[in-house]
């Protein structure tokens, strides 16, 4: 299959109102006009270098969120043009968001992530350094870096009801949240969740926005 057809077969199976994000890293810029050619325009990538770099060659109405785990001192790079960031694993790269988005100026849209998996390895925060964080209240005075809802990975597991269960708990996260600190903020809607592995369990979950690479692009070389 070419990569239309495959972009086709996932976004004719989606619900109303949820977004594919096609997932490019480690793929070259040819599979991305591929898929841009097709009609697909939200392309995700996991390191700075390589997505400034596919940023400057590819064209401008491209929309370009970040999904990896992103270092502060980085921020910067990715701050002028990335739509929104996935990977908000910590209070302080929040706030490194919001300095340097009020440099430009601009506000760039971020995802808080949630730690949920049985996998040591995954970042972000668990439920309660969420609740924590949130209820502090300093984040309400960020101008530059806008929270718009939560970001999270299930197991890599074949496990299905694992994976079932970790995504209730995500959504169910989300709806707390929402009701707690977010209830009357419209822009907060999104819950980021699924993979090419898992992106069902993770619609029938709730999910509003699906990462898929590699049932887009092939298996990636590593
Ligand atoms: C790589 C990656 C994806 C896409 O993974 P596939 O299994 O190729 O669909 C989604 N989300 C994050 C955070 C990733 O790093």
């Amino acid at each position: 299959m070419m990569i239309a057809e495959r972009l086709e077969a996932i976004t004719r199976g989606l619900p109303e109102g949820v977004r594919l994000v096609a997932v490019s890293k480690f793929h070259p810029v040819e599979a991305i006009r591929e898929a841009y050619l097709a009609g697909q325009r939200v392309f995700g990538e996991s390191k700075v270098q390589e997505m400034d770099a596919k940023h400057a060659l590819l064209p401008e109405d491209i929309v370009w969120h970040f999904i990896g785990h992103l270092q502060t001192n980085k921020v910067k790079y990715i701050v002028p043009y990335v739509r929104l960031i996935h990977s908000v694993d910590s209070y302080k790269l929040l706030l490194e968001v919001e300095r340097q988005a009020a440099k430009v100026p601009r506000v760039v849209d971020c995802l808080l992530q949630l730690h949920v998996a049985r996998e040591e390895t995954k970042f972000g925060f668990t439920p309660d350094e969420l609740r924590e964080m949130l209820a502090k209240g300093a984040w309400r005075e960020l101008k530059h870096a806008r929270v718009v809802g939560l970001m999270g990975m299930a197991s890599n597991t074949d496990d299905t009801e694992q994976i079932r269960r970790e995504f209730r708990l995500l959504h169910d996260l989300f709806g707390e949240v929402k009701a707690r600190w977010f209830a009357t903020d419209d822009a907060f809607k999104e819950l980021s969740m699924g993979m090419s592995h898992d992106y069902p369990e993770a619609l029938a979950a709730g999910s509003t926005m699906i990462r898929v690479g590699s049932k887009i692009f092939g298996e990636r070389v590593y």
